[in-house]
């Protein structure tokens, strides 16, 4: 009897536990629309905005991007004259709508005459300007050899490689480098396998020669290809632009522990291509696109000094996997079968190679040259928050002119460049001021490493940045075709009942500093008053290669946007009569809301 009770008891509680296992799993689908604000209907700006707010239109900002972008600019390559020129047009812009000069105080004009009329009195202290001057150092030509020895008591070996050929390193100035060499496998330290290949290992004053990427790639068994391990290590989608040396792991260990610089050797050779075939590549013709003549200009900080200010990792040298074997071949050892046994292992089998010494030498020619970010401000409205500053940025900067090839640089980044313009004139013109203060930058050599930016942060004009606001290319609209292959490279996931909802033409990636949530509600709130269809990231690290990176690693919160990437990127074809005012007027309206809250909380 008692059975039966049970067994019917049993069957008749069983709808139940289904109902709820059910709702539990519903309640753990995530929600596909959770990083997206897409918003068709919009709500009026409170009064108190609406000056700026419509002060910012499309027409307007194509108007200024007209001029930055145009051939007479030649591209705006940082310490041209094309730059400078941009330079002056927005600092006179500013000027004109009464936006404060952040730059440098101008140097006063020695005047003899004047001088000596005054009794021999120097001039008054000049007056601050809207540059903030940089000198940076240019490689015009470099040149370069290396020299591996092996020596056990008379018993000597030597090798000697050249530049370019060998190996691929862009020294930023004449110098060098003497020192013994280890090897460290692929430069790891991963704790949850308790696999770190510095352990017992000194890398003090050292050559750190190792591979790239990780163990186990395109291994499924392999641990690096599991899980959370496979994010760090193997990422389905590649980051949408490259990430700073200086900020992965890979290079910051050896940079932290002391060592000369890394010699990298390509992980698959096969896929990337060993250092003569980059050469190679490099020279070759690509029918789709022109050959373009010359080089990239190379400018840098002045001195390694700017190496420490400024967070640089030690130099990094490309060497071939036939140097790499030359070397450990000295101690009858090879890049193979070293691999294999970590791939096999996962057990470290860094060796300092004992007797060897290698020398890389490197001449180059240089000169100083001079360029300047343009920095305005308006002050803010609390006596106390005055005193920290929302910096929003954009670069100025573009890729130059290569023969008869202008980088007019439109999008990249002439769109941001007039977007902080007219933010700048936004807030000049909006009766009521947030109660920090807001720095308007346009940022010098982004494209040569984030040169402007980073020397910003390390000479702020206000000494607390609150946060930063970037926009890097915000010109160009998606299309469907181009949404669906963005979702699909670069790090998005968009399901397809998610993309059909999205207009393309509105669609803007936006990513922020997951430290500092408090964006996140600010962009989606002030969304509604503009109306994009917006993918909102945060991400503890600043992603994405651009201008907000340098704040981002400073810990000071930062948020970044951008819009399509097209064929364009890079090449002489991003001009103006591509752009979408429209697109243009939301992001840079968004961008002016955002600001004021960022600057108001
Ligand atoms: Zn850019």
């Amino acid at each position: 009897m008692k059975k039966t009770m049970l067994f019917i008891l049993i069957i008749s509680l069983l709808p139940y536990s289904l109902a709820i296992g059910q709702q539990e799993q519903a309640e753990e689908k995530p929600d596909p629309m959770k990083n997206f604000s897409l918003v068709d209907e919009t709500q009026p700006v409170t009064e108190k905005l609406k000056v700026g707010f419509e002060s910012i239109t499309g027409n307007d900002a194509v108007t200024y991007l007209k001029f930055i972008s145009d051939d007479l600019l030649e591209g705006r390559d940082t310490a041209s004259d094309g730059y400078d020129i941009a330079a002056l047009y927005a600092a006179t812009m500013f000027e004109l709508w009464g936006i404060k000069p952040a730059g440098d105080m101008e140097r006063p004009r020695m005047d003899f005459r004047r001088m000596m009329m005054q009794g021999g009195k120097p001039p008054a202290q000049g007056k601050r300007g809207y540059f903030q001057n940089i000198t940076f150092l240019e490689t015009l030509g470099s040149e370069g050899q290396a020299t591996v020895t092996w020596q056990k008591g008379l018993m000597k070996k030597k090798k000697s490689f050249s530049s370019e050929m060998d190996y691929t390193y862009m020294a930023s100035g004449t110098q060098s480098i003497t020192a013994p060499v280890v090897f460290v496998g692929y430069g790891i330290q991963e704790s949850s396998l308790k696999f770190d290949e510095y352990k017992n290992i000194d890398v003090k004053g050292k050559f750190v020669m190792m591979l790239s990427e990780a163990p186990g790639k395109g291994d499924p068994e392999s641990p690096f290809n599991k899980g959370e391990l496979k994010e760090k290590y193997y990422p389905e989608r590649r980051p949408m632009m490259r990430r700073r040396r200086s900020t992965s792991p890979k290079f910051k260990v050896p940079t932290d522990m002391g060592a000369e610089a890394v010699l990298l050797i390509e992980n698959s050779p096969e896929e990337n291509g060993d250092v003569p075939r980059q050469y190679l590549n490099a020279q070759r013709i690509n029918d789709e696109r022109p050959i373009y003549p010359g080089t990239r200009r190379r400018i840098s900080f002045v001195d390694n000094i700017g190496r420490s200010m400024f967070g640089d990792s030690i130099p990094t040298i490309r060497i071939s996997r036939k140097m790499a074997n030359d070397i450990l071949g000295m101690l009858d050892q090879n890049v193979e079968s070293l691999k294999e046994k970590i791939e096999e292992t996962i057990t470290s089998h860094s060796m300092v190679l004992s007797g060897v010494t290698l020398t890389v030498e490197n001449k180059t020619e240089t000169k100083l040259v001079n360029s300047m970010n343009v920095l305005g401000y308006i002050e803010g409205s609390d006596p106390e928050l005055k005193n920290e500053a929302v910096v929003i940025g954009a670069h100025l900067d573009h890729l130059g002119r290569r023969g008869d090839y202008i980088f007019n640089g439109a999008d990249d980044d002439g769109s941001g460049s007039v977007g902080v313009m007219e933010i700048a004139e936004a807030f000049a013109k909006n009766p009521v001021k947030p109660k920090r203060s807001i720095v308007f930058a346009l940022w010098t050599g982004e494209e040569k490493g984030l040169l402007g930016s980073r020397y910003y942060v390390a000479h702020p004009f206000i000494e607390k940045t609150a946060a930063n606001l970037n926009l890097d290319m915000i010109s160009r609209e998606y299309d469907k075709e181009t949404l669906a292959r963005m979702s699909r490279r670069f790090g998005v996931e968009v399901g397809k009942e998610v993309l059909e909802k999205i207009d393309a033409k509105k669609f803007v990636s936006f990513s922020f500093d997951a430290n500092t949530p408090a964006i996140d509600e600010i962009m989606r709130k002030n969304n509604n008053h503009v109306g994009l269809h917006l993918r909102i990231t945060g991400s503890k690290e600043a992603t994405g290669g651009s201008d907000h990176a340098p704040f981002g690693q400073a810990k000071i919160p930062w948020a970044f946007f951008i819009a399509a990437m097209t064929e364009d990127y890079h090449q002489p074809s991003d001009s103006v009569d591509k752009v979408s005012p429209e697109l243009m007027e939301k992001i840079i309206r968004l961008a002016y809301l955002a600001a004021f809250d960022l600057a108001d909380k």
